[in-house]
């Protein structure tokens, strides 16, 4: 269940040019892959807390793993929070992705910083047994391979500039080996044009297709309704934050912008 905590900051290091792994001590919250926390950039709460993915969640012994970029004000205050500074953080909050089926072929791919909600999401299907391949696209500096190496996945990596591994995007690279229907189910998390062409590329192959989108939010938690997706629904727009952020690609609207 979703609530407040005071947590400490356990490490919060810069791992590429202005991409930061914190990890946040805390009491115990049961999160699962895909969900979130609103964390409180300034670690209490003078400003409106931003939306941050789960990298990982160790609840046993009380700590969180976020990796997010200093993109504005509110992040860029978060990346200048030492250790040993409390943070306010309300989670964990929305949907997370569906639990996996028994023999699961998934195909997780993700662009930027919608990688690292993936790490955790392909460490719990490799940990279940799935037959996980992942694929990663970064403008030029990639960031977590080793730690998605070490899940025992299958891991491809692309860059926009071509300086590691494919040249081009993480959509690009996935049509390449998804000739086949050689999956049952793609997750994905990055900018929409990615999203948006891993479900063209899943409705191909004829696998279920899990996207986590990124909107901007305020509350979090259901009451702003500023982060409203279009769905096809008979709810026409649904709250990113509560109904989601993962939805049934099947759902979902892709507006003109997010056909890249
Ligand atoms: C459910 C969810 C999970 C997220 N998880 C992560 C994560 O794990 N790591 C991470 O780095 N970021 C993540 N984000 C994006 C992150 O919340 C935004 O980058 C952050 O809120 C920007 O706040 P700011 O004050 O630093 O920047 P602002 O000054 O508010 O904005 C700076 C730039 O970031 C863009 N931006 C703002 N909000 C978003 C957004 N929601 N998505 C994409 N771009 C945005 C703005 O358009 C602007 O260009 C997530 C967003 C959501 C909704």
């Amino acid at each position: 269940m979703k609530r407040y905590f005071d947590g400490i900051v356990h490490r919060n290091k810069r791992i590429a040019p202005g991409v930061f792994d914190m990890t946040v001590a805390g009491e115990a919250v049961a999160a699962r892959p895909g969900q979130f926390a609103m964390l409180y950039p300034g670690g209490d709460s003078r400003l409106l807390p931003r939306p941050i993915s789960f990298c990982g969640a160790d609840e046993k012994n009380g700590l969180y793993r976020f990796v997010y970029q200093a993109a504005g004000g509110g992040t860029t205050l978060l990346a200048a929070l030492e250790p040993g500074r409390t943070i306010r953080a309300l989670a964990p909050l929305g949907n997370g992705f569906p639990e996996t089926r028994p023999g699961e072929r998934a195909a997780i791919i993700g662009g930027g910083l919608g990688v690292p909600p993936l790490l955790w999401l392909t460490r719990s299907r490799a940990a279940s047994g799935a037959e996980v391949s992942v694929f990663l696209g970064f403008r030029s500096d990639p960031i977590l391979l080793r730690e998605f190496a070490e899940t025992g996945a299958g891991v491809s990596v692309s860059t926009d500039d071509g300086s590691m591994g494919f040249h081009g995007n993480a959509a690009d690279m996935f049509e390449n080996f998804a000739d086949e229907p050689a999956f049952d189910t793609v997750y994905a998390c990055g900018p929409k044009p990615l999203l948006a062409r891993a479900a063209g590329i899943a409705e191909k192959i004829r696998a279920a297709c899990y996207v986590s989108v990124e909107e901007r939010m305020a509350c979090g938690v259901g009451a702003c309704y500023c982060c409203a997706v279009e769905t096809r629904g008979e709810t026409k727009y649904r709250k990113c934050c509560a109904d989601g952020p993962v939805f049934d690609a099947k759902e979902l609207v892709w507006g003109a912008g997010a056909v890249g």
